[in-house]
């Protein structure tokens, strides 16, 4: 056996998955398969088997007999199916029955235990696993979830962000937290990372955005809830969307791509990115300036037996600089949040002069 790694059904560019976010009968399932299928843009058929639902008394999926009705659906439509697995019977299961692809769901990732146990129970196998962000915006715990299964030896494995829960938060399900994501990607380049704009969104209208900025941020790929009936769907009714909005959806997002041939377009780029390669040396060079003063006021204020922390002149300088925040064209969120990563520097600055 060489150790070339060969490719699996998640290295695609522009990889869709889509269907049932649970199997509920063999008639949705089946309905939704063909569905999906019909769109011509889907490459993998999703269905939750065992749902992981937030309180008791919602419903948790119809369990192993929505594996045949996968198999069903396979032979069907030709499509590879995809289903969540949360321990280790599920994934002897879902092998057993033949699933192609398994995917560890984000309250899963979030208890090492459970994905311990899922990695002990993919040993010598060859399925590929995708592996959805923990419920928190943590990294770590997205990153070991993706070393464990690579220490049980699993060769294909690909990143799923669905968002982040929290408390009271604004126009999403989850907070999508892009950074978290994209830090994440930096540091397992070579893994797929897909999207899961159901998700993150909640509802249906929001999908579109959600995916297109997935795509223009070049993730290889998306997974989207889809039902026959929505309204009708057993869970995750308000994101379900139906096969035929499904391929619609699908038709409008655009997948750009990372080069291009042009000669015009990649010398204009050139000089771009040299002036902002430039303005950043700027910037820099300007903060370090703006730290030495601070120094020099640091020492004034030992001298004088000066608090480095003076109330209210901080809030001096965020308000002066807000003021202006409309004239810069910058957020007011994002100009806050650049003064307090300035204002921490100082004071550490200014705290090493004092002691
Ligand atoms: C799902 O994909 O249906 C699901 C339960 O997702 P998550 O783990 O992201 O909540
Ligand atoms: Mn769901």
């Amino acid at each position: 056996m060489n150790n070339t790694k060969e490719s699996s059904i998640i290295d695609r560019h522009g990889l869709i998955i889509a269907g049932a976010c649970s199997a509920e009968s063999r008639q949705q399932l089946l309905e939704t398969a063909q569905g999906v299928a019909a769109t011509g843009k889907v490459h993998i058929l999703r269905a939750g088997v065992w749902k992981p639902r937030t309180k008791p008394g919602s419903f948790e999926g119809v369990g192993d007999i929505a594996l045949e009705w996968l198999a069903e659906a396979k032979a069907l439509t030709g499509l590879p199916t995809a289903t969540e697995v949360a321990n280790a019977t599920h994934v002897e299961k879902a092998l057993q029955s033949g699933v192609d692809l398994l995917w560890i769901g984000a309250r899963t990732t979030s208890n090492p235990f459970s994905v311990q146990e899922i990695a002990d129970a993919l040993e010598g196998s060859d399925v590929p696993v995708l592996v959805k962000n923990p419920l928190t915006a943590d990294a770590e715990l997205w990153i070991g979830a993706v070393e464990r299964l690579r220490k049980s030896g699993v060769r294909h494995i690909g990143l799923i962000h669905r968002g982040f829960s929290g408390y009271d938060i604004v126009g999403y399900r989850n907070a999508p937290l892009w950074q978290v994501a994209l830090e994440v990607r930096s540091r397992l380049p070579e893994l797929p990372m897909l999207c899961d704009p159901s998700h993150i969104c909640g509802n249906r209208t929001g999908l579109l955005d959600v995916a297109q900025q997935a795509a223009d941020l070049n993730y290889s790929g998306l997974i989207i809830e889809s039902h026959p009936h929505p309204d009708k769907a057993l869970s995750d009714a308000e994101q379900q969307i139906t096969p035929t909005e499904l391929g619609e959806l699908l038709d409008r997002i655009i997948w750009r791509s990372v080069s291009t041939d042009s000669i015009v377009c990649n010398s204009e780029l050139e000089r771009l990115r040299g002036a902002i390669d430039r303005l950043d040396d700027e910037l820099f060079s300007l903060l370090a300036q703006r730290m030495e003063i601070a120094e020099q006021i640091g020492r004034l204020k030992r001298q004088n037996n000066l608090t480095i922390l003076q109330s209210g002149r901080w809030q001096e300088v965020v308000e002066r600089v807000l003021e202006r925040t409309d004239r810069y064209g910058l957020s007011r969120e994002t100009v806050e949040k650049i003064l307090e990563a300035i204002h921490i520097e100082s004071i550490e600055r200014q705290n090493r002069i004092m002691h």
